[in-house]
């Protein structure tokens, strides 16, 4: 039966350019899950964009001398351009600096005022004493009150990971100017967050799938929550629909509070779209549809206690109770799938320190299914992982180029050359069937893996039957059969069979190389469909606003083995995957910033 599978992933900031540690926490997996969703005949709806407020973009606006505007019209495109070249299948990826994110958000929130979740709360706020305009806690620097880490940044300390507040500060200190800020007294609103402890555990033990390190994770949290603040003294943001906030000129939303609701807006905005304005209820209020959501694990939090408390508390279901906001009962998350970190020489990929490689230079020079390859086999699924040049030519070389490509290319070539399409079995021996075999049962094994976000377990299945069908092939010899052309061609279509398959199983890692594939072997058609960047109109905000989005519906891949057709013409194939020079593993490419040593 099909089911609807709202697949969320985590919003990239619009400050610059993805990346490769970016796209394999949320990207990758995100889309590999949501292309094998689809082909077993689910309802998919996969949303994200660009999460374009907050402090950071301002300072980065000013720094470049220019409006935040300005600036994340330019990032929402570039960060377009990453993962569209990668291929990730979003039915939506929007922005959220558009009308109807702002207007969801507005919704939600008075749903939460209404229930009484939303605590008003005079705090202290920081000024720059030169410019006289607020100074966001992330730039200020000081003495940590609870562990005396000398660099604290004002809204969490580095080294003992509690929030802080930047007036508890020691020596506070501006990382801008290095001038010390005042403090004065503001208002800002609270989301009471301990109103949903219990009913964030209630629902926390029903989760029992989830990977145990989110899970104890998020209990924890749990446990030592406190009021949260949901607005900011800042002039770039959601504005806050209640009396007395809706014109001030510097109050808006918090930006990790809008930021996660743009799920849902970009649900609302997909349905809009589609012309049924309504459609996106059928994942978020049917109880029976599921909801995964994709990211890194610095943003667990966010996902496994902030926004589900945000729910409840929209469902009138928080500690308080209440009744449903606008926007109706909304689903909470069916699970939370975090991945670890991709690190250079032991560190995060960090712009700062220039130890980044960004995904389209990866792109330029790799093309994507390289990366999506690399990401699914030796990624930061389990534990943080360290990404070499050594390891990537490697795997590129004698996984991509000499196990499949080569494996393709060889039963193709030599059909195409001895008969000129699929030949047909007419002298099968038990070898043949125990290789078909094998495939098949793939099917169930790897789509097992997949569907519990088990990559690497699903990759490395799936290229297992690439390694026993080339073990068969260089036992049956079939170039050597020359005499025997019943058997040969029997074995060729054995092998090309096999070949389809295979290249079933590997479509949701790599969809760029399974259209091909299944061109190579006498297909036509779309076999995996990509997305492409389309012209929304305006955002309603006196700017243009473009779109990720896709037809993934058509008649396309299904997660299953077809008998391939006896007579198919088939020509010689171009190779699949270039091999990569091996120099490049130990230097890197000319353009990596940070050589192995240095
Ligand atoms: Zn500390």
């Amino acid at each position: 039966m099909s089911e609807s599978v709202l697949t969320a992933v985590a919003w990239p900031y619009a400050n610059g350019p993805r990346h490769i540690g970016h796209v394999s926490g949320f990207g990758v997996p995100s889309d590999v899950f949501s292309r094998y969703q689809r082909m077993v005949g689910n309802r998919v709806l996969m949303v994200s964009g660009t999460d374009e407020h907050g402090t950071p973009i301002q300072v980065q606006a000013d720094a470049e001398g220019t409006t935040p505007r300005e600036l994340v019209d330019r990032y929402s495109r570039v960060i377009q351009d990453d993962l569209v070249g990668l291929g990730l299948s979003y039915d939506l990826f929007t922005r959220t600096s558009t009308d109807n994110h702002h207007r969801v958000t507005q919704e939600l929130f008075t749903a939460l005022w209404r229930n009484g979740y939303v605590l008003p709360e005079t705090t202290l706020g920081a000024i720059s004493p030169s410019t006289g305009r607020t100074l966001p806690d992330r730039y200020i620097e000081g003495i940590c009150p609870i562990c005396n880490y000398p660099q604290a940044r004002g809204d969490q300390c580095d080294n003992c990971g509690n929030q802080l507040d930047p007036a508890d500060l020691g020596e506070p200190r501006s990382r801008i100017n290095g001038e010390t800020p005042e403090f004065r007294e503001t208002e800002q609103l609270m989301l009471d967050l301990p109103a949903f402890s219990q009913s964030l555990h209630r629902w926390l033990d029903t989760r029992t799938q989830w990977r145990p390190n989110v899970l104890n994770f998020s209990r924890n949290l749990i446990d030592d929550l406190r009021p949260r603040a949901i607005s900011r003294d800042i002039d770039w943001g959601v504005r806050i629909p209640l009396d007395g906030w809706r014109d001030a000129p510097m109050k808006r939303f918090y930006v990790w509070f809008d930021a996660v609701i743009g799920y849902l807006s970009a649900s609302v905005e997909w349905a809009e779209r589609s012309g049924d304005k309504d459609a996106w209820k059928q994942w978020w209020h049917d109880p029976e549809a599921s909801a995964y959501y994709f990211m890194g694990k610095d943003n667990i939090t966010f996902h496994s206690v902030m926004w589900p408390a945000i729910l409840l508390g929209n469902n009138g279901a928080g500690d308080r109770g209440g009744s449903p906001g606008e926007l109706g009962t909304l689903n909470l998350p069916t699970e939370v799938v975090s991945s670890e970190f991709l690190t250079m020489s032991g560190s995060k990929f960090s712009t700062s320190r220039g130890t980044v490689i960004y995904v389209g230079d990866f792109l330029r020079e790799f093309g994507p299914d390289a990366l999506r390859y690399f990401i699914a086999v030796a990624g930061p699924e389990n534990q943080d992982t360290d990404f070499t040049w050594e390891e990537f030519v490697r795997r590129t070389n004698f996984e991509l180029a000499n196990e499949w490509g080569n494996l393709v290319n060889r039963s193709v070539s030599m059909a195409a050359k001895n008969v000129g399409s699929v030949p047909e079995p007419t002298r099968p021996e038990p070898a043949d069937a125990e290789l078909l075999a094998q495939s098949r049962a793939a099917f169930s094994t790897v789509g097992a893996h997949l569907g519990h976000s088990r990559f690497k377990q699903a990759i490395g299945e799936a290229m297992r039957v690439v390694g026993a069908a080339n073990a068969y092939l260089s036992h049956e010899e079939p170039w050597k059969r020359k005499d025997d052309p019943e058997r040969r061609d029997t074995i060729l279509h054995t092998a090309l069979q096999v070949v389809q398959d295979a290249n079933t199983l590997l479509t949701p890692f790599l969809p760029h190389a399974a259209q091909k594939v299944h061109e190579a072997l006498g297909g036509t058609g779309v076999w995996a469909a990509q997305p492409h960047r389309e012209d929304a109109g305006e955002t309603g905000m006196g700017t243009t606003h473009s779109v990720l989005t896709g037809d993934y519906a058509g008649e396309q891949a299904r997660w299953e083995s077809t008998p391939i057709p006896v007579g198919r013409p088939l020509s010689r194939p171009t190779p699949l995957f270039a091999k990569l020079d091996t120099a490049l593993g130990e230097t890197g490419p000319s353009w990596a910033p940070i050589k192995p040593g240095e």
